[in-house]
């Protein structure tokens, strides 16, 4: 090989297949060289984590070839969509650093597709079909039986014409008619026996009021709506496959034999994102949010991208995952702690660290003089070599975590036990002399006395000592409510044993959730003491409770009720548990 070669397939290597796609067909000139994509939601719920793997592909597959990528609505459906979820949307795509060209709704090409419907109609292409869906149901045969033609199948088009405009018009109540293309009922494509492209609804539409009853189907709306923009690459989900030639054929019968040269749009398809323990699905969170399963769309355990931005993932940490997992043609069950990780990467450079005691125990040091006040110094980020600090204070009376003391603790225990020293974070070496403890034998105080000449920063602060507490000034704390989450589901692929819950016992998609939902997925502590420095704290703050894990302010903290969210724990304590 020579070295010319060499690099071209290292590099070849590292593109997704998608990428290799794009290249190809850059090269090869199709669509003139240029490159379009679209984002096309349905706003019928919050987005979450599965979409932001779309969304990294479609804004930067447009972004990375000098394209654009468009947002569109894929707003067919009134009955199940909102303007909250569009705005929703908007704001998490921004949220991912992402921006769109132009904003785009299906809507916007109702009429053009229903005049695209009516001509169908005049060329024999398209009937309305009055059977109800469970009798075309029935005449669809399988795979490997040809399906039954239906009674309507060739009525005169003027009868067609003129029963899709009253369709139209409201005449026609839901559910008795339909318009179907004329297509091949014994094809091998199950898509292709006279697929429905129109059906009634009279819910009105949160843009078109009630301007429409009759409503294009997903199939006979989304490929056309890429037509319509000038869509190059066309990237979706693998469900959409068997699609595929049914997507191509309307896109060559709208382009009417126009534009003969290869201007059009091309679907691709890559694997959807599955998690461990983790339900996606816009229709499944609904369930959740509406049954009160859990405290709305960005409750921190949903996996909508509100609700990890509130738990305090950054959107970096969700590209790292996405950039980890990559694209193919297969389905997959992504183990979760690979999202967590590459949280914990990316908030370990970015996170202030700070000191907060979630099970306090208080301990005293009895030689530190009563009433004395120290400002000790705490890096913000010790993995930044510029980082800015701020003070912490210390006094004689100081809260520390319950498990840091033990009174009779075994060998290897490197905390607070009787004759031990230990040193406390950015202040001194101690040396623990004892406790005290109620009638029924609970630790109510630790006592120890503090090495003056162990200040951090001072000759003997070196001395060897081989445990490192955090503590809080108890006379110079904030008072916190801590909530911890752990994960919302007991079963390691909640998508697949909730179908095959609802199998088995025939049951609704609620009963099922509520058989695999985790109990105790929500552990609220209200007597945690945080360091001075958090009173000002926000929402989006990115901080490390030392020793403990990643945290952030929820939307509910207030200056008078400080709370925070539990991001990730400092290790994975997770893989360990499914590990037993
Ligand atoms: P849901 O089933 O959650 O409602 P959807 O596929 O109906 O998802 P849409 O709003 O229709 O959601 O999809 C917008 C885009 O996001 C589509 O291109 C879809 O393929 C993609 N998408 C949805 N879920 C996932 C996922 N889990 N992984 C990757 N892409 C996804
Ligand atoms: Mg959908």
């Amino acid at each position: 090989m020579t070295e010319m070669n060499a690099t071209e397939s290292s590099e070849k290597k590292s593109l997704n297949f998608i990428e290799q796609i794009v290249e190809k067909d850059l090269k090869e000139g199709k669509n003139g060289g240029r490159v379009q994509t679209r984002f096309p939601p349905e706003p019928n719920g919050y987005l979450h984590i599965g979409h932001a793997k779309a969304i990294c592909m479609d804004f930067g597959i447009a972004k990375k070839y000098g394209g654009v990528c468009n947002l569109r609505f894929d707003d067919t459906n009134p009955t199940k969509e909102d303007v909250e979820y569009v705005e929703s949307i908007k704001e998490d795509i921004q949220w991912l650093g992402f921006q769109w060209g132009n904003e785009y709704y299906a809507s916007d090409y109702f009429q053009q597709l229903w005049d695209f419907a009516i001509r169908l109609i005049k060329e024999g292409k398209a009937y309305v079909d009055e059977q109800t869906s469970e009798e075309i149901a029935a005449q669809k045969g399988t795979p490997t039986q040809p399906g039954t033609e239906s009674p309507y199948r060739n009525r005169p088009v003027e009868e067609s014409l003129d029963l899709f405009q009253k369709m139209n018009a409201g005449e026609i109540e839901e559910g008795k008619m339909v318009l179907r293309a004329k297509i091949d009922m014994a094809s091998p494509n199950m898509h292709f026996r006279d697929p429905i492209i129109y059906r009634v609804v009279k819910t009105p539409h949160h843009r078109t009021g009630d301007t429409w009853k009759a409503y294009p189907m997903y199939d006979f709306a989304h490929g056309q709506s890429d037509y319509f923009e000038g869509v190059t690459h066309s990237l979706c989900t693998l469900e959409f496959v068997p699609h595929r030639p049914l997507y191509d054929l309307f896109v060559d019968w709208v382009k009417e034999g126009k534009d003969l040269d290869d201007n059009r749009p091309r679907q691709y398809e890559f694997n959807k994102l599955n998690l461990s323990y983790i339900l996606l699905s816009k229709r499944n969170l609904l369930i959740l949010v509406k049954e009160g399963l859990v405290n709305g769309w960005d409750d921190p355990r949903m996996p909508t991208l509100c609700g990890f931005r509130r738990r305090g993932y950054s959107p970096e940490s969700i590209h790292k995952f996405v950039d980890k997992i990559g694209y193919t043609t297969y389905d997959a069950l992504n183990d979760f702690a690979l999202l967590e990780s590459a949280v914990r990467e990316d908030l370990n450079a970015r996170a202030t660290r700070v000191s907060a005691v979630l099970n306090p125990v208080k301990l005293i040091l009895t030689n530190y003089p009563e009433g004395q006040v120290e400002e000790m110094e705490a890096v913000n980020n010790p993995e930044d070599p510029n980082s800015p600090v701020h003070t912490i204070e210390f006094s004689r009376e100081l809260w520390i975590e319950r498990e840091d003391f033990m009174e009779n603790a075994p060998k290897k225990y490197f905390r607070m036990t009787p004759g031990q020293e230990v040193r406390l974070k950015n202040a001194y070496i101690v040396k623990c002399t004892g406790c005290k403890k109620d009638e029924d034998g609970n630790v109510i105080e630790v006592y120890a006395e503090y090495d003056p000449h162990t200040k951090s920063g001072m000759p003997e602060a070196n001395r060897k000592v081989k445990g490192t507490l955090h503590w809080v000034s108890c006379n110079h704390c904030l008072k916190a409510e801590v909530r911890l989450y752990d994960r919302l589901w007991k079963v390691e692929n909640p998508r697949d044993a909730m179908a095959a819950i609802r199998e088995e016992k025939n049951c609704s998609a609620l009963e099922a959730m509520k058989e695999m939902i985790n109990p105790d997925s929500l552990n609220i502590l209200q007597e945690c003491y945080v360091e001075k420095f958090l009173a000002d704290s926000k929402p989006l703050d990115y901080l490390q409770f030392q020793r403990i894990g990643y945290f952030t302010p929820d939307k509910d903290s207030t200056p008078d009720h400080l709370v925070f969210n539990r991001t990730v724990s400092l290790k994975d304590t997770w893989s360990k548990i499914s590990r037993k």
